[in-house]
């Protein structure tokens, strides 16, 4: 089994006992390009085992040397982001300057954690009763699980594992089965930074990996990034043994155009945010409001600037590459149909694209579809395909009750020059990321990631502080210092005085 993607632990490959695999394709050509090892329990657990050994040291590891380890972990991935590009692009597809900006992302992460010893500064208060002493500190939680999707096979896990690790946690991360191969090079590249052996390991799997990290009591917080099923159901089992969770769920994020926006900028940002990567985007916007009488010329102006994306292999200097699976790619075609059938327009179809790319690649061109309404599946499901719903509304009412109504809410957008609008959409929307004239608001690393209602469940997004927040737990400590005219028997409760 040499060929086969394996787990990582203790600092080196590990091939467990299990003989399952699953085929890692190349959505380009539709070739099986390796197989990676699913996990058995055992395997799990050996994974597992590693994290926990390796804790104690890294815990104790002073705050100067594990900086200097994400410092030299910056340095090298910065200096060999390309190789990790190719590696996604040749897994998932998207275009290689999209699997380099999905990199550069979650460098910028890496150098949020390099800031790691000012984060876990904890309070002290001098005198809090007399002669007594109050101070807080910030400790890690101990072996934590990261479980990550397709879409971002390093940046997802790159919102997690530097925080973990700077704060002094170990790491199992369970990457998605379909582009594994990101994950084994990252934790190469953590051993040459340095990293001490068992600090990051890489279990790779499937549901079977995921309930044994999920209900191993040795694991103390998970971090999931993936569906909104799946979200659910991680959640409910990893707090019903006790852990700590963050489960980032799925999305169906809109974009409202009113009518005084600039349509040129609305109808560029609709076309970026709806077709990159394919539309494979927690972020991707999938519904346009357009609000007034402008939803003809903003129909147009997406159409024609549409119609102009390249579709082929994302080495080949292609807009936007194919799917992530051909039955990823069958399911996102008969969401096209299922619209057509219900009475949406097709205004261009991507189902006839001619890609410039293998024959059997899993391709879909962007869709335009027009007058979609709230009821059919097309705006109701989350798509994860190359598919921009266009809306109509008369009022900036209806468009705000259709996003709050919706039971996601991860990101949207609205654009305008209408400073006035602006701010009480921002104020009024229940989501939790929001752009004014942008149309992808993912925050920066010092802010937090994460969606409201069922985007997430838990109480933590992820990265900036409440990322930190996460990793850590906090420990109050009382001191006293005994001054002899301070004894004696007091059974009451303590009192400051
Ligand atoms: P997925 O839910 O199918 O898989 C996510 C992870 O869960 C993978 O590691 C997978 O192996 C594991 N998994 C799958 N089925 C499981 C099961 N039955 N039991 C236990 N584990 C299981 O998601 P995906 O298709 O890989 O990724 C796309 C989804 O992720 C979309 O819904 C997208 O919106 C979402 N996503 C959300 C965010 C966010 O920040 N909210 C970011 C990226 C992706």
């Amino acid at each position: 089994m040499s060929d086969v993607i394996q787990h990582w632990r203790d600092g080196k490959i590990f091939a467990g006992t299990s003989t399952a695999t699953a085929p890692v394709t190349n959505p380009a050509t539709g070739a099986v390009t390796g197989e990676v090892a699913l996990a058995s329990v055992d395997d799990a657990r050996a994974v597992i085992d590693a994290a926990v050994a390796a804790f104690p040291a890294w815990r104790d590891t002073s705050l100067a040397k594990r900086t200097s380890v994400l410092f030299a972990f910056r340095e090298l991935l910065n200096a060999r982001k390309d190789e990790l590009a190719a590696l996604i692009t040749a897994e998932h597809g998207k275009v290689l300057s999209d699997a380099l900006g999905e990199v550069s992302r979650g460098l910028e992460v890496v150098e949020f954690a390099c800031g790691i010893p000012s984060l876990l500064k904890g309070g002290f208060t001098e005198n809090a009763s007399t002669s007594v002493d109050v101070h807080s500190v910030l400790q890690p939680l101990g072996p934590v699980g990261i479980i990550s999707p397709f879409n971002f096979p390093a940046m997802v896990p790159m919102w997690f594992f530097p925080i973990a690790i700077a704060a002094g946690n170990t790491v199992v991360l369970k990457p998605s089965e379909k582009d594994p191969s990101a994950s084994l090079w990252m934790a190469r590249l953590w051993a040459e930074a340095g990293l001490p052996e068992g600090v990051f390991n890489v279990l790779q799997g499937d549901k079977t990996a995921v309930d044994e990290l999920l209900t191993n009591p040795k694991i103390k917080a998970i971090s999931f990034v993936g569906s909104t099923p799946i979200a659910q159901y991680v959640y409910a089992t990893a707090t019903a043994s006790g852990k700590r969770v963050q489960a980032l769920g799925g999305a169906k994020n809109h974009a409202v155009i009113l009518p005084d926006a600039d349509l040129d900028l609305a109808a560029d940002a609709m076309v970026n945010a709806g077709f990159g990567s394919a539309g494979e985007r927690c972020m991707a916007i999938s519904a346009a409001v357009a609000v007034g009488p402008i939803a003809d010329d903003l129909v147009a102006k997406i159409a024609e600037r549409a119609a102009t994306i390249k579709t082929g292999d994302g080495t080949k200097d292609s807009d936007m590459g194919p799917l992530v699976t051909k039955v990823h790619r069958d399911k996102v075609a008969s969401y096209i149909d299922a619209g057509e059938a219900d009475g949406a327009k097709v205004v261009l179809d991507g189902r006839t694209v001619i890609a410039n790319g293998g024959a059997d690649g899993f391709w879909l061109g962007p869709t335009l579809l027009d007058n979609v309404t709230p009821q059919m599946s097309v705006y109701t499901d989350e798509i994860f395909g190359p598919v921009l719903s266009v809306l109509r509304v008369e009022t900036y009412d209806e468009a705000l009750a259709l996003i709050n109504n919706n039971p996601y809410g991860n990101g949207t957008a609205i654009f305008t020059n209408d400073g006035g609008a602006a701010r009480r959409f921002q104020n009024e929307v229940e989501v939790g990321m929001v752009g004014i004239n942008v149309p992808i608001p993912v925050p920066m690393s010092y802010y937090s990631f994460g969606g409201w209602k069922a985007s997430l469940f838990g109480d933590s997004h992820a990265h900036g502080a409440e990322g930190v927040h996460f990793f850590t737990r906090t420990k109050a400590i009382t001191t006293r210092w005994l001054d002899p005219s301070h004894g004696g028997i007091n059974l009451g409760f303590p009192e400051n005085k």
